[in-house]
């Protein structure tokens, strides 16, 4: 992010160098015209300042459908007043920081105006880093757990050592159960479901794991009846069994477990709280992030800024601008 002399990259501080930058990532074969589709036909127009009808910087004109367009139509930029490197610097910290990052952090650290505008952003980009549905289904060793989110009680003083929160059905009735699904070495998928019942979990067995894995779980769960003819291997978590070896395979849930860690370290450290209602959204965030932990911070920003393109549209459904809640 920044160069060897300490200063921000040129992207990050300069809104010409911004733009270009998005224009590099997005349309690396030439400008694609989003009215038509039409790749690298379109000549760039010079902007004209003081003309009433002035022409901005970054504007194409296409040479086929004769139509007017920049690199923020159809994205999550589009209709923003936020600078472009101010986008920019929101993608990168969010894809940097392991936990995320709090809208009050991205107001001071971006200088924006209001908490309201640094909400809204986060949002936005949290709705680009929406995931394909998974190209093919989780194979091989898949860790299939639930945990609970949230909520005002206060765990600890309900579950008696040697419990764990689950076990206490009056510790987690306001919080929100979310079930991750993780293939062993691979990614990860998080479902905020209402309720933890076999009912529930099929749908998202059946869409995310096939036939021939090997599921593990823990024992307290029903996540074993949601199965279907799945192979399945527990762990006796009530009884402090973590992992056991059996003709050599790893029996454990201590991966998915893991990425829970993260998940909640990230709702209590950084966003203090999440709703039931912006749950998905928040979950999208913390997957993607996780999925793409091998790489090194630059690529998991530019990967996530190819994703901003064809999210404008779909905005309004999931975003409620007024709710203030991180
Ligand atoms: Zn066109």
């Amino acid at each position: 992010m920044r160069n060897e002399t300490g200063l921000l990259a040129p992207q990050y501080r300069d809104e010409d160098a911004a733009r270009e930058h998005i224009e590099k990532i997005r349309w690396p074969d030439g400008p694609v015209c989003p009215h038509c589709g039409l790749v690298n036909e379109a000549t760039k127009l010079e902007p004209r300042e003081g003309s009433k009808n002035g022409v901005r910087e970054g504007v194409w004109n296409c040479n086929g459908c004769r139509k007017q367009f920049t690199i923020t139509v159809g994205s999550i930029f589009e209709d923003s007043h936020i600078p472009l490197h101010k986008w920019l610097l929101a993608i990168h910290l969010m894809c940097s920081s392991k936990k995320g990052i709090s809208a009050h952090q991205l107001m001071r650290n971006l200088d924006l105006g209001s908490y309201r505008t640094a909400w809204f952003m986060a949002h936005r980009i949290r709705w680009a880093l929406t995931q394909e549905p998974v190209k093919g289904l989780f194979g091989g060793i898949v860790e299939m757990d639930e945990t609970y989110i949230g909520g005002k009680l206060r765990v600890q003083q309900l579950v008696k050592p040697g419990e764990r929160p689950k076990d206490r059905l009056e510790a987690i009735s306001n919080k929100a159960p979310v079930v991750s699904v993780l293939q062993r070495g691979g990614s990860v998928r998080s479902y905020h479901v209402e309720k933890v019942t076999a009912k529930n979990l099929k749908p998202i067995v059946n869409e995310m794991i096939a036939e021939d894995a090997h599921l593990m779980t823990d024992t307290s769960t029903v996540l074993a009846s949601a199965r279907g003819k799945r192979k399945l291997s527990q762990v006796n978590h009530s009884a402090k069994e973590y992992v056991r070896y059996e003709s050599g395979e790893k029996i454990t849930t201590n991966t998915v477990e893991g990425y829970f860690s993260i998940l909640k370290r990230g709702n209590i450290g950084i966003y203090h709280h999440w709703s039931k209602k912006y749950m998905g959204q928040y979950l999208r965030e913390f997957d993607w992030r996780y999925n793409a932990r091998k790489l090194p911070d630059m690529e998991r920003t530019l990967i996530a800024l190819k994703m901003t393109g064809g999210k404008r549209l779909m905005l309004k459904t999931p975003i409620n601008e007024k709710r203030r809640d991180d």
